[in-house]
């Protein structure tokens, strides 16, 4: 985090909770990538974090879009994505979404019923569609065995069915997408997996009897939130990328790569900031009570809810509402060295609301700031900020330039 905390501080005189996304962290990661990811394209799940200067900088700095719903495709669009970076990937589009998406995206379509209707979309206007197809592969990042899954289509059924794309004369397929897994910091798993999807495309792509244009594999790059997580080593990972590229570069001439990610550009680039508004002793505990936390930002109290339930300390993750037993840090904004014993809490009418419980903090006061770190994708945008109207925290922006907008 590079944000200066007299920013925050100043911003916490006006605000009693509110998010501050940083500029130049974003603008950080995404040259990250694209320095050591060569012969690499990057799209950004929109999904992670939709906020428009986000989405602004993150495409300014060349990088695409992965599009979860019609908005998130025509948020992209007007902000000068070109179809082909925009890759439109969801289970489950309407017809509105089709019709509407067909010439400002790249479908990727997710069930063979799905080909049927963006065929029939597209014959009703007298063109062929180029489409991407997702598919179900026969290896996880476990293993190499499929899962039964929701998305897209098990590699060995769409195989069965290369019948039925030869009768569907107003589409090509022209790409492949996958994605199975979101946040893994071990290097050589998603190697493995980046290797299993280039052999994945080769097979596919002599089936399908033409070169494939493009190859989305889909995301996987994760972010440390707990002190104890290692990162991954973007240069020695980008360049075992680079290399198998290249050793498949003869038996996939023509495709461009993707690489989805919305949380590396992100994760770490947003912060939440809460004020104590209230304080008191329970039974031999003291409660601080804080402004919008549930409500605001829904990762540390749903994190708290799945600790309630196991004695693990490593809880399994379900992306993108839990991923760790300590999603993030608490930082005190006070000067105050003594220490003492509190339950943080915030100030919706529910017992859940619990951030942290009976952890050592500095002593706060009514007014005093705290942040919480790693707010900056899946954060505002699951977060129930309707729940009983309280005020909705807002999500500010720090630019390079030092402004707040
Ligand atoms: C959500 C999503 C991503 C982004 O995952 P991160 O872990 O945030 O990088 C990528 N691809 C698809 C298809 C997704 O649904």
């Amino acid at each position: 985090m590079t944000i200066d905390k007299k920013v925050i501080l100043q911003k916490a005189t006006e605000h009693d909770s509110f998010y501050l996304y940083d500029q130049k962290g974003i603008i950080s990661a995404a040259h990250e990538l694209k320095d050591n990811f060569l012969g690499v394209e990057f799209l950004y799940s929109v999904k992670a974090n939709p906020h428009h200067l986000v989405t602004k900088t993150i495409f300014d700095s060349g990088i695409g879009a992965d599009a979860a719903s019609l908005w998130e495709v025509l948020h992209s669009r007007d902000q000068g994505v070109p179809p082909e970076k925009i890759h439109f990937s969801s289970p489950g589009k309407s017809i509105n979404d089709i019709q509407t998406a067909l010439d400002c995206s790249t479908l990727v379509a997710d069930s063979l019923g799905e080909l049927e209707r963006i065929n029939n979309v597209a014959k009703d206007r007298g063109q062929k569609a180029r489409v991407g197809v997702r598919i179900n592969p026969d290896f996880t990042f476990f293993g190499q065995w499929g899962d039964p899954s929701k998305f897209g289509i098990d590699q060995e059924l769409f195989l069965r069915r290369l019948d039925l794309l030869a009768e569907l004369e107003n589409i090509e397929v022209i790409g492949i997408h996958v994605h199975v897994r979101s946040q893994e910091l071990r290097q050589a798993v998603i190697e493995r997996y980046y290797e299993n999807m280039l052999n994945l495309a080769t097979e596919l792509q002599n089936k399908l009897g033409r070169p494939l244009e493009f190859i989305n594999f889909g995301s996987g790059i994760g972010i440390p939130y707990d002190k104890e997580d290692i990162p991954l080593d973007i240069p020695s990972l980008g360049a075992a990328m680079s290399k198998l590229i290249a050793d498949f570069r003869d038996k996939l001439p023509q495709a461009v790569f993707y690489i989805e990610t919305g949380r590396f550009l992100v994760g770490k680039n947003g912060v939440y900031v809460t004020k104590v508004m209230d304080k008191k002793e329970s039974y031999d505990k003291t409660f601080v009570l804080l402004h919008n936390t549930l409500n605001g930002f829904v990762r540390p109290s749903l994190a708290q809810m799945v600790l309630s339930y196991t004695e693990d300390l490593h809880p399994n993750s379900y992306e993108p509402l839990f991923t760790g037993a300590k999603p993030f840090e608490i930082i005190p904004l006070v000067e105050e060295k003594d220490l003492e014993q509190v339950t943080l809490a915030g100030n919706l009418c529910t017992a859940v609301d619990v951030i942290a419980k009976d952890i050592m903090l500095p002593i706060l006061n009514v007014g005093d700031a705290l942040l919480l770190t790693n707010a900056g994708s899946y954060a505002a945008v699951i977060s129930p900020m309707q729940f009983a109207h309280l005020p909705t925290p807002p999500e500010l922006f720090l630019t390079t330039e030092g402004q707040v907008v």
